[in-house]
Order: C-alpha cells, then sequence, then structure tokens
C-alpha cells in the first residue's frame, strides 16, 4: 500500500516511495548504478526487494520497468517482437529494450524462474559492451550511461535447476536481503499500515518467533507484506485472533496441525 503518509518527498518534485533502509544497501545502489555496474539482489519473499529498487530508481530520477520472471518468460518477451498491427508488422520494444532506449533502471525479479535464453541477452550487457544486439530487428543498441539491470531471486526456491550459472551470477554485484530487526520491522509496519507503533512491536516480535519455525513445520516465513496486511486489518478494528489468522496463519499453511501451532503461538501473544 502506499499513500501520501507512506511517500517521502526527494529533492525534486518526484515522489519517492517509503523505504527503510537497513544498512548500506542505498549507498551501495547509487555507486553500482554510477559505475554502470549490474545489481544482484537475493533475499526471501516479502523482505523488500522490489520496494528498494522502486525507491532507489525514484531517487535517482530514472524510470522503472520491472518484470516478474516465470517460467515461460523468453529472451523475446524482453527485448520485443514483430506483431501484427493493422495489416502491418510492426516492431514492438520489450520492457528491457525500452529501459535500454531510455536510459532506465530494468528490474527483473525472480530472475532463476525466467528460460535459459534470457541470460544470453543479458550477457552483453552485463560486461564492460554494455551492448544489447536485437536480433530479429537488426539493431545493436549501446546502453546509455543512465541505464542499469537490476536482477533478483530467493535462493529459499532455488533447487539445481534453476539456479543462476555462475558465469551469470558474475556478472554482477551482489547483496543478500533478509527480514530487519524487530525494531526496524516494527518502524515499517506503522509507516506503511498506519498502526500505532506498539502494536507493529508486538507484531514484529511475534514474526520473530513464527519464523524460528522455518524448516520445523513451514516451507516459507512470514513476510514483513503480510505483517503489514495484518497491521491493516487490526487498524482497521478486526479482532486480533481473525486478522492473524486471515494474514498470518491462512498465507503460510494448509495442514490443519501447523494452523494450530500457529494460531497458539499467536494467542499468546495478543
Ligand atoms: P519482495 O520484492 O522482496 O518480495 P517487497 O519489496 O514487495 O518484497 O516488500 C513487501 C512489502 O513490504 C512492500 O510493499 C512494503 O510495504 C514493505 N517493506 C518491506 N521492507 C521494507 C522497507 N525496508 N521499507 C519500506 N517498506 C518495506
Amino acid at each position: 500500500m502506499i499513500d501520501h503518509s507512506t511517500v517521502q518527498q526527494s529533492a525534486g518534485a518526484a515522489l519517492v516511495p517509503f523505504y527503510r533502509p537497513t544498512g548500506n544497501e542505498c549507498a551501495l545502489f547509487e555507486t553500482a548504478y554510477r559505475e554502470g555496474l549490474p545489481l544482484l539482489i537475493k533475499g526471501p519473499t516479502g523482505c523488500g526487494k522490489t520496494r528498494f529498487v522502486m525507491h532507489m530508481a525514484a531517487r535517482l530520477g530514472r524510470p522503472l520497468h520491472t518484470v516478474s520472471c516465470h517460467d515461460d518468460l523468453t529472451a523475446a518477451d524482453l527485448t520485443g517482437r514483430y506483431l501484427l498491427q493493422g495489416g502491418e508488422t510492426k516492431w514492438m520494444d520489450g520492457p528491457l529494450t525500452r529501459a535500454v532506449r531510455e536510459g532506465g533502471i530494468c528490474y527483473l525479479d525472480e530472475i532463476v524462474e525466467a528460460r535459459k535464453d534470457v541470460t544470453v541477452v543479458l550477457h552483453p550487457l552485463t560486461d564492460d559492451r554494455r551492448i544489447l544486439p536485437l536480433e530479429r530487428s537488426g539493431e545493436l543498441l549501446e546502453a546509455p550511461q543512465q541505464f542499469m539491470l537490476v536482477v533478483s531471486y530467493n535462493p529459499g526456491y532455488q533447487n539445481i535447476l534453476k539456479s543462476l550459472k555462475p558465469s551469470t551470477r558474475q556478472r554482477f554485484v551482489s547483496i543478500s536481503f533478509d527480514f530487519p530487526s524487530p525494531a526496524i520491522e516494527a518502524e515499517i509496519i506503522a509507516a506503511e499500515s498506519g498502526l500505532p507503533e506498539p502494536q507493529c512491536i508486538l507484531l514484529a516480535t511475534l514474526a520473530q518467533r513464527l519464523r524460528t519455525l522455518k524448516d520445523v513445520d513451514l516451507e516459507e516465513v512470514v513476510s514483513t507484506r503480510l505483517l503489514i496486511y495484518c497491521a491493516t486489518l487490526l487498524k482497521n478494528g478486526l479482532d486480533p485472533q481473525q486478522a492473524a489468522e486471515a494474514a498470518l496463519v491462512e498465507p503460510l499453511c494448509d495442514d490443519p496441525e501447523v494452523k494450530q501451532g500457529l494460531l497458539e503461538l499467536i494467542n499468546a501473544t495478543f
């Protein structure tokens, strides 16, 4: 949820989405941008990777092209293709090509999901050549200085079949994200949901306990995103048990016994 309370004003007129840094990641991003280095962000789902990229793109005043990668995503989906329009075939840029042409930031979320041919188009863009050859249209684009490529993946989902090849990984400056400390997470929950801080601290502390259950009973741990959902329900007056069940238990598991265990932990908190 982005509303005006969660948006910071940048030095210019543009609105910058709220992002609470947890370390020196903003300086790293900015340096990578200025030096033309591609960036890889690793981290669990819902921990703030996308928000970070949105925030930095706005801060740097660059247009952002975000692509959520999936297993059918091909290189042509990123670069572009000829489409039939009114009896004519016309070249249509894909999001990567648009970002290169206009000196924007292209963010490929969950890059490991994409088809293998995607890495082939990324390689010449991620070394000192910084070029994008468009085989189908015959063009060869040179990325302007303001173009930046950012990719992310969740190492938790990784398996042997879906991992980035070392030759691809080695082309990126990389940073690992994780869930923030309870104090910072509470700040984020409060800013995003508008729920009073003391209740947000309770939620962040609860999250820390729930996260210790990873690998024991749950495939995925509770994300900052889910905590914000829970806080939003609470702020609207829902009963804490119902809010926690709907935002923290049901989205994470189906097993009745595990659900019961989570509910007991939650009831002990509220
Ligand atoms: P990811 O891309 O890692 O899956 P998101 O960036 O979409 O996760 O984060 C989920 C939500 O959590 C965001 O929409 C935002 O509300 C919130 N969030 C997480 N971390 C932060 C942060 N450091 N500052 C501000 N908001 C955050």
